[in-house]
């Protein structure tokens, strides 16, 4: 997406070897105008996929997911996170190691909102080793739902997150996808679509 990887290129700061900080459209501030295209980038990629509901992660999944279910008109669920979490009967619970935070957190979904009548699709804001998809994706196993596909708004295509996916055969589209970070400058795939 082409005004995505522009707004990447002007705004986005890269942390150190393998970080990208774009607090100022997507992790703190949010750009609402982007965020509706992005929704519709996603919904023209999967429209056919047949989508009952839309999963993602608190915090920051939640504003291109809500855009997201807006295109598909369907509900958007997102899982929420918990440093422990003691048993409860009535939730779906996964284990997740954070990226970013380099700690564990659970997340976890009521088990109202999620049953075996949903096709899923993951909308997520950042793809790096895939721990946040595999967590969500373990919920939707558990609640004997389906998986539509993976919608992805930043893929950083050089850690491990991508390939495990396409390995796993889970269709899954990238608004931007990140080749390498080089002298601090972000080298983009060539686009997909
Ligand atoms: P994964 O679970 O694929 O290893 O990492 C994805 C999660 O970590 C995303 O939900 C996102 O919150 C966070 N994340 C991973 N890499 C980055 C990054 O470069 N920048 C930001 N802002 N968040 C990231």
């Amino acid at each position: 997406m082409k005004e995505l990887e522009e707004r990447i290129n002007k705004d986005g700061r890269v942390i150190g070897k393998d970080v990208l900080k774009v607090d100022s459209f997507l992790n703190h501030q949010i750009d609402p105008v982007l965020m509706e295209k992005m929704g519709e980038e996603f919904y023209k990629h999967f429209k056919d996929a047949g989508v009952t509901k839309i999963l993602t992660v608190e915090s920051s999944g939640i504003a291109p997911a809500v855009m997201t279910g807006l295109q598909f008109n369907v509900p958007v669920v997102f899982a929420r996170k918990h440093k422990s979490v003691t048993l409860q009967d009535d939730l779906f619970t996964s284990e997740v190691y954070s990226f970013t935070k380099k700690t564990s957190n659970h997340i976890s979904i009521s088990k109202k909102y999620l049953s075996s009548d949903d096709n899923v699709l993951i909308i997520d804001d950042f793809l790096a080793n895939g721990q946040a998809v595999n967590g969500l994706n373990d919920i939707i196993k558990a609640a004997d739902a389906s998986l539509a596909g993976i919608g992805i708004v930043i893929e950083k295509s050089f850690q491990k997150g991508r390939q495990l996916i396409d390995k796993a055969g889970i269709p899954v589209y990238s608004l931007a996808r990140i080749k390498a970070f080089e002298n601090g400058q972000v080298v983009f795939e060539p686009e997909n679509e």
